[in-house]
């Protein structure tokens, strides 16, 4: 499903480029996401409450850079620098913007489950990439731990095994080839109302909030021509 829907994009864009060669773009409505966001153990409501909105912002800003982008003119595109300039700064902050779009919607879409272990199919791959689930979710912790932002479960398709990556911020640091099943927001306001400093017992709770059949449907759109 998330890969027609990703097709279905592809596609809207590709007919948004207008007759006149000028780019076009779609603007983006931010998701609604389980109400089970707000009866979790251990991520108050009120943790997600303003979590959502900080969502809802990269949303506008996302809408707001596209709209420069596709609107910026030949003598801004003559101005192009790297030093400064404003295809430069747009540019880059596209990525955070885009970052902290798609990061939160992974995030939130996977929320609002029961935990435990994973699906079969995930626990499979798991096991072959990390030894045993156990050894994935220590990986994980610590990953989150020595992240300032991010630590992504990530599907690559050219090692072809899961891994976890560390993200400093929205958009540090992608690696080619790899998309993420799991996203673990360790920024601290995703955690900071609730526990403080205590970073590592937020991420047991996010474990234990994890909806793995998520989980696994990202995967299997990760995996599905293998
Ligand atoms: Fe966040």
């Amino acid at each position: 499903m998330l890969l027609k829907n990703n097709l279905k994009s592809e596609i809207i864009f590709l007919l948004s480029i207008r007759k006149d060669n000028s780019m076009q773009f779609t603007k983006y409505s931010p998701k609604t996401f389980s109400n089970s966001l707000y009866s979790m153990k251990g991520i108050s409501k009120k943790t997600i409450e303003e979590h959502l909105k900080l969502y809802q912002g990269y949303v506008t800003k996302y809408n707001e850079i596209m709209e420069r982008l596709v609107n910026l003119g030949d003598d801004e595109y003559s101005k192009a620098n790297q030093t400064y300039s404003l295809v430069r700064e747009l540019k880059v902050e596209l990525t955070f913007a885009y970052g902290g779009v798609v990061n939160h919607e992974i995030y939130f879409g996977h929320l609002g489950g029961k935990g435990g272990e994973p699906t079969a199919g995930v626990l499979k791959q798991v096991k072959k990439d990390f030894g045993s689930f156990e050894t994935y979710k220590k990986d994980m912790k610590a990953t989150g731990i020595a992240a300032r932002g991010w630590v992504w479960t990530a599907w690559n398709s050219r090692e072809m095994r899961l891994f976890n990556y560390l993200g400093d911020a929205q958009n540090t640091f992608p690696v080619w080839y790899s998309t993420p099943i799991v996203a673990l927001d360790t920024y601290e306001h995703a955690y900071f109302i609730d526990y403080g400093v205590n970073r590592g017992s937020y991420i047991d709770a996010f474990f234990e909030n994890l909806d793995w059949n998520t989980v696994a449907k990202n995967f299997e759109v990760d995996t599905e021509y293998l």
